[in-house]
């Protein structure tokens, strides 16, 4: 006997998607008191709820995992469904300069009650503070076993548990293999920066190289190092490349990406002043030469370089707090992007970021978590209906 037709295990974006595109009886088990937490924080307490990208080939450039497997899922489900899904709830989204995509009043909140609102009127009924204790699968379904609870039975299950080890451990036990973790979207701290007085500059645009990684962006200048888009990109492009390296490593800085060196020494030679439009500290900082013309070409030279590929020392890195997600999970080729199911347990399904899915910083996370929610939660109804 079943006690549900299907479970979700993890109160987050992808979780409550799931539960709310499914037909049947949905329980949804959460661990913590608190539903869609990390909603509630998002986009410095806004919610960043996706962004304004409405071609999936374009979208898809976001995600430096997962790009490839989005593409089928993003023309089912897409920014501008995300939008008219919460339009048509009585939510109004706006577009920032960048792209970002908020709740017209600006707080996470609105997102947090319309969600709440959808799961109360579609019956999901959901179980806080749940301590599960095992979960075990036989010919028919699962089976959950909880903590001081008698345990629950689904004939479908559904994974969207975030970054929580718990979630890896349940995804192993069913076969899959996990890639390993590591944050993505930090800022670099470079303690040996000779510009860290300049904190609080923007110099856009640069393009900031690690390795084989190169982003193109605006790079703000902090008291610990460089952050900025094109530093956050980068940190998400290259996660792996800098968890290896221990967050030790050299990257290298073009200033003036627009320009090539040579470029750049012929117009330094030609100028008397600051020929760049550079803040005036910043350049007083980078060349502190007092007339270009009197400086010897050698040393210009030198400063042609030092602006097409200035090389920095990053050790260490900060926590980005507006948005930060897991680089590393359930490993695509395992499951069915046209369903969300486990290729390995038949039954078994993913959603969020526990697959080895992330984006850079802009609402491309949630995103993910709306469209492969949706993805999961159609397919358990289209089943369902045909079981019915
Ligand atoms: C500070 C911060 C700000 C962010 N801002 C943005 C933003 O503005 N825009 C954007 O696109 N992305 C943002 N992100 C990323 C985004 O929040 C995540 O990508 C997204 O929340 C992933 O959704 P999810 O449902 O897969 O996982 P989660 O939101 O992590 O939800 C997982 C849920 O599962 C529960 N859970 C875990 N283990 C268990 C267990 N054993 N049993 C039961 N339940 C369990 C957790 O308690 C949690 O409620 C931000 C992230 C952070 C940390």
């Amino acid at each position: 006997m079943f006690t549900h037709d299907f479970i979700v295990i993890g109160g987050g974006a992808a979780g409550f998607f799931a539960a709310l595109h499914a037909e049947g009886s949905v329980a949804l088990l959460e661990k913590t008191a608190v539903l869609l937490s990390k909603v509630k924080i998002s986009g410095g307490g806004r919610c960043n709820v996706t962004h304004a990208c409405f071609d999936p080939k374009e979208l898809i450039k976001n995600y430096p995992r997962g790009g490839k497997e989005l593409l089928g899922p993003f023309h089912r489900f897409q920014p501008r469904d995300t939008i008219e899904w919460f339009e048509s709830r009585g939510v109004q989204l706006k577009t920032e300069d960048d792209g970002r995509m908020f709740p017209v009043t600006d707080s996470s909140e609105t997102i947090i009650q319309c969600l709440l609102n959808e799961a109360k009127k579609r019956g999901v009924d959901i179980q806080l503070r749940q301590r599960i204790l095992q979960i075990t699968k036989d010919a028919d379904g699962f089976t959950i076993e909880r903590k001081d609870l008698p345990p629950l039975r689904c004939r479908r299950l559904l994974l969207a548990t975030g970054s929580s080890p718990e979630g890896f451990a349940w995804a192993e036990s069913f076969g899959h293999t996990i890639q390993k973790p590591v944050p993505s979207l930090f800022t670099f701290n470079i303690p040996t920066s000779p510009l860290k007085d300049l904190s609080g500059i923007v110099i856009d645009p640069v393009v900031v190289t690690v390795g084989e990684f190169s982003q193109r962006g605006p790079l703000l200048i902090t008291h610990f190092g460089f952050s900025g888009p094109a530093v956050l990109k980068l940190s998400a492009w290259a996660a792996r490349l800098f968890a290896e390296k221990n967050y030790n490593i050299d990257i290298t800085v073009n200033w003036l990406p627009d320009l090539s060196e040579d470029q750049i020494f012929d117009t330094l030679k030609f100028a008397s002043q600051k020929p760049f439009p550079f803040p005036q500290n910043f350049w007083k900082a980078f060349a502190p030469l007092t007339s270009l013309h009197q400086t010897s070409h050698k040393v210009l030279r030198e400063l042609s370089h030092r602006l097409h590929a200035d090389t920095y020392h990053v050790e260490g890195k900060t926590t980005h707090k507006e948005e930060f997600v897991t680089c590393g999970g359930v490993t695509l080729k395992e499951v069915n992007f046209k369903t969300m199911e486990s290729k390995l347990c038949p039954g078994l399904y993913f959603a969020g970021e526990i697959l080895d899915i992330d984006g850079v910083t802009g609402g491309f996370n949630f995103q993910n978590a709306w469209t492969t929610g949706y993805i999961a939660g159609s397919a358990i109804s289209e089943d369902q209906s045909r079981i019915h």
